[in-house]
């Protein structure tokens, strides 16, 4: 997530429990866990730094302590292979200069990860040394992180919009360059955005602090985004190009921006005035819509614990544009 905080996707998966106890003990016999911002900054000026290039910029990488057993070349082809992900959706990597901390710990596990902005993009992520290729392969804790990075800071009562952001662009990101296959990146959808829906007693999205709420929840909301935008320009516009927009405009996560700033960008892109009568309507209002009609309309069909593509589907052209280059 983007300002304080692990990402609770990974913590719900089990693997950020590890982070506290698996953590090395440092010269002075004291844990350096790194979830302070300050902590995480001064690694960038004490330690080895090495500079990774790519598409429009460069990551600096620090591999915290020197983290003794970690492969570094996995470490390195991980970091390259989720930036190309990441560029590939935005046009580029999203901002020309992006730290980020490595941090070592015992375990197979990869992921549990925080973002912050201010200052300049900065990322901690946790890692196992003990984790294997297909551990990095199936990562998708980092490419979360780094599209965190592409979109402004907002307050926090819009915290669902950045969160959902990452959830909804994370896997279409790794389907663009061949690391998720379009049909799995559905089935998780589907499996996930339900979770996201209002309880009972819940009304609009702004202020929510449920997991569920925040991360599919706000998912749903650029999903929606995403057919609007089609409908409304005959297809001509998409969200990816409205995000583009909004990357470049902002310069990315070192900024905060009001989320009806954020919207009213978007808009702009494509010419479309769906993005913020969407928001507006997210924020404040209870929205659950029919999800089975929904995904049906996308094409997307449950089989077998899996599921099956109809390209005869009314938005089957949709579907197929968000995971094509
Ligand atoms: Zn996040």
């Amino acid at each position: 997530m983007s300002r304080a905080g692990p990402d609770r996707r990974a913590v719900l998966a089990g693997v950020g429990a590890l982070a506290v106890a698996g953590a090395s003990l440092g010269a002075s016999g004291v844990a350096p866990l790194y979830e302070a911002l300050d902590d995480i900054r001064a690694a960038f000026d004490r330690q080895p730094v090495e500079r990774l290039a790519v598409d429009g910029g460069y990551i600096r990488l620090v591999i915290a302590d020197g983290a003794p057993g970690l492969d570094r070349a996995l470490v390195q082809a991980w970091i390259h292979a989720s930036a190309r992900a990441v560029s590939t959706y935005f046009g580029r990597y999203p901002v020309p200069d992006h730290a980020l901390l490595v941090v070592a710990e015992p375990g197979r596990h990869v992921g549990h990860a925080t973002t912050f902005g201010e200052g300049g993009a900065v990322t901690r992520i946790r890692v196992g040394t003990e984790a294997d290729r297909a551990a990095f392969d199936l990562d998708w804790v980092l490419v979360h992180e780094m599209v965190h990075i592409a979109l402004p800071d907002l307050p926090r009562r819009a915290l669902w919009l950045q969160e959902g952001n990452a959830t909804y662009v994370e896997p279409i990101a790794r389907a663009l360059v061949g690391r998720l296959a379009p049909a799995e990146m559905w089935r998780e959808a589907v499996d996930g955005i339900p979770k996201g829906l209002p309880d009972g007693g819940e009304v609009g999205m702004d202020g929510t602090r449920a997991w569920g709420r925040l991360y599919w929840g706000g998912a749903l909301f650029w999903l929606l985004v995403e057919i609007a935008i089609y409908r409304e320009t005959n297809g001509k516009g998409s969200l990816r190009n409205a995000l583009r927009h909004v990357n470049r405009a902002s310069g990315g996560n070192a900024v905060t921006w009001s989320p009806e700033r954020l919207v009213a960008t978007a808009d702009a892109a494509n010419g479309t005035g769906s993005v913020g009568r969407l928001y507006a309507c997210f924020a404040t209002e209870r929205v659950a819509p029919d999800l089975a009609a929904l995904v049906g309309e996308l094409g997307v069909r449950g089989a077998g614990g899996g599921v099956l593509l109809d390209d005869r589907a009314p938005l089957a052209g949709l579907r197929a544009s968000i995971t094509t280059p």
